[in-house]
């Protein structure tokens, strides 16, 4: 294939003004994506991180992480964020507080129109994360930010003595009902199945709580209140049974959803919306990477995010050097 990264003709010179070309352009600003700045920052290819949403993704919403080397006493998810920004940003990396919102990745190189300009990029890293799950049962909705919710870090302080229900059963569910027994009187885990998802630790860990009480087989069928939930309704999947359960909060840790809608029609993705790429972090795409949640149903942890970022930034440096101007053009 021939490639020309010297720019596309496409453009109107009013567009070209709002336009910069970079040669790495990183989407998501969460581990996968300031350890991708790191790296591309520190091969001299002045990177730029589109931080999306939220800087530093979901580990920012983390009150403290235990797991990731190097800090044994643990570190809060938002400092951690911000020390990788600090070295990313030392060896040259920039962080735009910017939204993709369109791709084109036809043409190389590839465009990206966020909302307050567009980029020109030669090659690509994908690191736009995950999005918690809904239950998407009647209430939930019309409650979120009333009682619903889905991060203990950001909402746990609102329910100070108070009741609380979580919903789910993995890791996510019972590290977020530990942390919630800091603020509330109680914690009432419900779960679909009998046996929980989560690893041994945290589960003797949270069966060890005093404040926390588990109920099994069971789902939310609706969330019930009108200015905050007051109610849940609760079914029990072996038996039917439906019973009414006063609760003043929901917490949903039930799984995530990749952030890709952006790429689709244009990357190859699995049946659940997740990245398709090879074990050198590739798309189908050559020149677009991707790193982290988007690309990972598995593993999910900030230090296999950051790895898969680590890993793309060296593919993209790689890339820029196999396909430099004069090399595809001879
Ligand atoms: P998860 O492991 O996918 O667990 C989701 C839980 O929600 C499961 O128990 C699942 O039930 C339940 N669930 C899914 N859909 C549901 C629905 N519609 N209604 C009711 N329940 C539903 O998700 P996660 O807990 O967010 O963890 C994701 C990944 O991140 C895992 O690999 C986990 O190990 C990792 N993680 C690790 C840590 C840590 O190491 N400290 C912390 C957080 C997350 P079933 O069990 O029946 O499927």
């Amino acid at each position: 294939m021939k490639i020309s990264l010297s720019g596309i003709s496409s453009l109107s010179s009013a567009e070209d003004s709002k336009i910069e070309r970079v040669k790495i352009l990183i989407l998501g600003s969460g581990p996968a994506g300031l350890a991708a700045a790191l790296y591309a920052a520190r091969a001299d290819t002045n990177p730029v991180v589109l931080a999306g949403m939220e800087l530093g993704g979901q580990v920012s919403l983390t009150y403290t992480v235990e797991n990731y080397p190097g800090f044994p006493d643990g570190i809060g998810g938002q400092e951690l964020v911000e020390l990788f920004q600090k070295q990313a940003e030392r060896f040259g990396a920039r962080i735009d507080f910017d939204l993709a919102t369109e791709v084109n990745l036809s043409e190389r190189p590839f465009l990206v129109k966020a909302y307050s300009k567009s980029y020109l990029a030669d090659t690509l890293i994908v690191a736009t994360g995950a999005t918690p799950n809904h239950l998407n049962v009647p209430g939930e909705k019309e409650l979120t930010g009333k009682g619903v919710s889905y991060c203990a870090t950001c909402d746990g302080w609102f329910f100070k003595d108070k009741d609380v229900l979580v919903v789910g059963g993995g890791d996510s569910a019972l590290e977020e009902s530990i942390f919630l027994t800091r603020y509330a009187k109680s914690v009432t885990v419900v779960h679909r199945r009998d046996t929980l998802r989560a690893g041994a630790i945290l589960q003797k860990r949270a069966k060890e709580e005093p404040k926390i009480s588990f109920i099994y087989n069971t789902v939310v069928t609706e969330i019930i209140g009108e200015e905050a939930v007051r109610q849940v309704r609760l079914k029990n999947v072996q038996s039917g049974e439906e019973w009414l359960k006063d609760t003043d909060g929901v917490f949903i840790f039930i799984g995530h959803s990749p952030n890709t809608q952006l790429f689709e029609g244009q990357l190859e993705m699995d049946a659940a919306h997740y990245l398709v790429i090879d074990h050198l972090m590739q798309t189908n795409v050559p020149g677009v990477f991707a790193a982290g949640e988007a690309a990972d149903p598995h593993f999910r942890q900030v230090i296999t995010s950051a790895g898969m970022g680590a890993a793309a930034a060296m593919r993209a440096i790689h890339y820029l050097q196999e396909h430099s101007a004069e090399k595809v053009s001879a």
